[in-house]
């Protein structure tokens, strides 16, 4: 027998999780693109958001509400969540997914440009605690920026993604969205304004947390 992965063991231990399993089948029954975080990384997310007693918990693409269960799972009795897609169907399924995992009450959707999204939640003055990126790859760098913005001092900045499935350390990809990403990688690891990790399991996911 072929030895597993230390990724499919891990995953092994793990009894299916009915939500989860519901939101990955509506992703493949709408035809819409099967990749919403890894397992792994979101029991890691509701860890995250639990241990740090979010409050304001901020998601930049939805998709079919994967992640968005995996934080909401994470927050306490007040906190709540914004979550911004691009496309007003996935936001509509993904809106499904969490109120039929119970958690239709925490969070709430904006649809369209992420980018217009967030100038606008900066002028509404609203802070978060917890940000999670995982969307265009073209937009990261931008998406940190704002994301330190509106951060709270002490928030975590969580982004899906740092590998690209290999392109990220492959030299020969030149591609503008995995040079985002290294720059964005870059500035994860040395932006004076934040501490942090990337972790190389699965495919890449950066953690920083907001110094001021
Ligand atoms: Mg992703």
């Amino acid at each position: 027998m072929e030895p597993l992965s230390a990724e499919q063991y891990v995953e092994s231990l793990y009894a299916a999780d009915e939500h989860l399993e519901r939101v990955k089948e509506s992703i493949r029954a709408h035809g819409m693109p099967e990749i919403s975080i890894a397992p792994g990384y979101g029991r890691l997310l509701t860890l995250l958001v639990r241990i740090s007693g979010a409050q304001r918990v901020l998601e930049i693409g939805a998709l079919g509400g994967y992640s968005g269960i995996c934080l909401a799972r994470g927050l306490g009795e007040n906190g709540k969540m914004i979550s911004l897609e691009l496309n007003e169907s996935f936001a509509e399924l993904a809106q499904a997914n969490l109120r039929a995992a119970g958690l239709g009450d925490k969070v709430e959707y904006r649809v369209g440009e992420a980018l217009s999204h967030l100038e606008r939640l900066h002028d509404e003055g609203a802070r978060f605690d917890f940000v999670f990126i995982d969307a265009d790859k073209g937009n990261y760098v931008h998406y940190l920026d704002w994301s330190i913005r509106l951060a709270n001092p002490g928030a975590l900045i969580v982004a899906d993604n740092a590998l690209m499935h290999g392109k990220t350390m492959n030299p020969e990809v030149t591609s503008p969205s995995v040079r985002v990403i290294r720059e964005f990688n870059r500035r994860i690891a040395t932006d004076d304004r934040l501490e942090s990790v990337i972790l190389p399991a699965y495919d890449g996911l950066c953690i920083a947390r907001v110094k001021h």
